[in-house]
């Protein structure tokens, strides 16, 4: 069956008449790059001088798009998703940390995050950024193949130690693992480590997903020659498939330091490198599992006309649709409905660490002609179904 991303009943089954009316306030005012601009200025100030900012924030755009402050608040928003047949990905949320101790500290949290994943049935995965173990400067330096000190081989150690911790957990406790991609300058570390992680947790099942972001020229090759690498060590590769987030930044580094941008020249060839990136995993699900991360309702379609005309059962394990929390609830929810695999990406943490995190979802949600149009849109049309506008 085809799922109908139109149908704002199921998508937003979930939300009370309360959370739609917030949710419509926040896109509309996010709508206005003018607004965004200003609330993410005074949020970061108000932040900084430890003005008492949090309830607002928590009960405004922190509830859009995190579950919660602590896992198990987020567990009660996996719960509600969860009726609706929808999964969650546990994204403990907190970015920009640059200390061996807050390094350290991390770990037991992700930990106890997969220990809660597999005491329930709808949390099939967790997230995880290398950035949050490790110096960004660190990484910055290995990408680079800068020379490391004695101190600095140590530390990298020490990176990959806690990574395998918890993708060692996470095998145990068969939960799977998706781990981000960041910016370019630093990936080059992060494949490595995820690579290795990969051919020693993914020799019977996927357990550990790399992340491709298809808005760099480079990266549909990178993803072939990564299942080639798969095939021949003996693993199978877990694909977590994204247009990519960092674009504005990527293209400024660019220019700024005065070498070829590494982000497409448009974005139809994102779009067409996504699409084709998503068929070639369709096509070799012998040899991986793909996670279709995106909000593009052409994408996931595509996706799933292929999976109908080559018989391909919806649920198929090695087929899975992501949105975040708090977005594309009408991709989500009517794929989830129509059978398929979803889960949403749901971060969690305290208001101030995940503050980078929201941020960006302002930014990303500042345009009224692209997806914020799409949500407000869907959002007025179910309003009305309710009577409620
Ligand atoms: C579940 C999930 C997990 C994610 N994980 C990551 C992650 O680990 N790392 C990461 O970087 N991002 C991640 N993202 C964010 C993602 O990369 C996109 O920024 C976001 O989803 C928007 O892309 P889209 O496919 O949803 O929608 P669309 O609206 O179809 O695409 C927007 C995207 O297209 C690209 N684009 C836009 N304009 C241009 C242009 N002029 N030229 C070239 N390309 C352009 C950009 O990537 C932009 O974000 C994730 C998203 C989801 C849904």
């Amino acid at each position: 069956m085809l799922p109908e991303f139109d149908n704002t009943e199921i998508a937003f089954r979930y939300r009370n008449d309360a959370e739609l009316r917030r949710a419509r306030f926040l896109f509309s005012s996010m709508g206005s790059p003018f607004l965004t601009k200003i609330g993410m200025a005074l949020t970061q100030f108000a932040i900084d001088w430890r003005l008492p900012v949090k309830g607002i924030i928590k009960s405004t755009i922190f509830n859009q798009f995190c579950g919660g402050e602590t896992m198990q608040e987020a567990a009660d928003t996996a719960n509600v998703l969860g009726k609706y047949g929808v999964g969650v990905i546990l994204d403990y949320g907190v970015e920009g940390k640059e200390s061996e101790e807050e390094f350290d500290k991390a770990v037991p949290e992700f930990i106890k995050a997969i220990k809660y994943a597999a005491s329930q049935k709808t949390i099939p995965f967790i997230s995880l950024k290398v950035t949050g173990f490790a110096r960004f400067a660190l990484l910055e330096k290995i990408h680079a193949e800068g020379e490391l000190s004695t101190a600095e081989r140590e530390e990298w150690k020490r990176v990959q130690k806690r990574v395998d911790d918890i993708c060692t957990e996470a095998s145990l406790y068969n939960i799977m693992v998706l781990v981000d991609a960041e910016e370019t300058w630093i990936q080059e570390p992060v494949n490595i480590l995820t690579d290795a992680m990969m051919e020693k947790f993914n020799r019977k099942r996927v357990v550990i997903f790399n992340t491709f972001q298809m808005y760099c020229h480079g990266t549909l090759s990178y993803l072939r020659d990564a299942l080639a690498k798969a095939e021949k060590k003996g693993y199978l590769l877990g694909a977590k498939l994204v247009r990519g987030a960092y674009m504005e930044k990527e293209r400024a580094r660019a220019l700024e330091m005065d070498y070829p941008s590494p982000i497409q020249p448009d974005k139809a060839s994102t779009d067409r490198d996504y699409n084709a990136a998503v068929l070639f995993c369709l096509e070799n699900l012998s040899k991986l599992a793909v996670f279709i991360g995106t909000h593009n309702e052409r994408s996931c379609m595509e996706a799933v006309k292929y999976m109908n005309a080559h018989h391909l059962q919806a649920g198929d394990k090695r087929v899975w649709f992501s949105q975040l929390f708090g977005m594309s609830d009408n991709i989500s929810f009517n794929l989830a409905n129509a059978g398929y695999n979803v889960a949403k990406y749901l971060p969690y943490g305290p208001v101030k660490d995940v503050l980078p995190y929201l941020m960006r979802r302002a930014q990303e949600n500042t345009s009224v002609k692209g997806q914020t149009g799409r949500e407000l849109s869907l959002i007025n049309k179910e309003m009305t179904r309710r009577r409620l506008a």
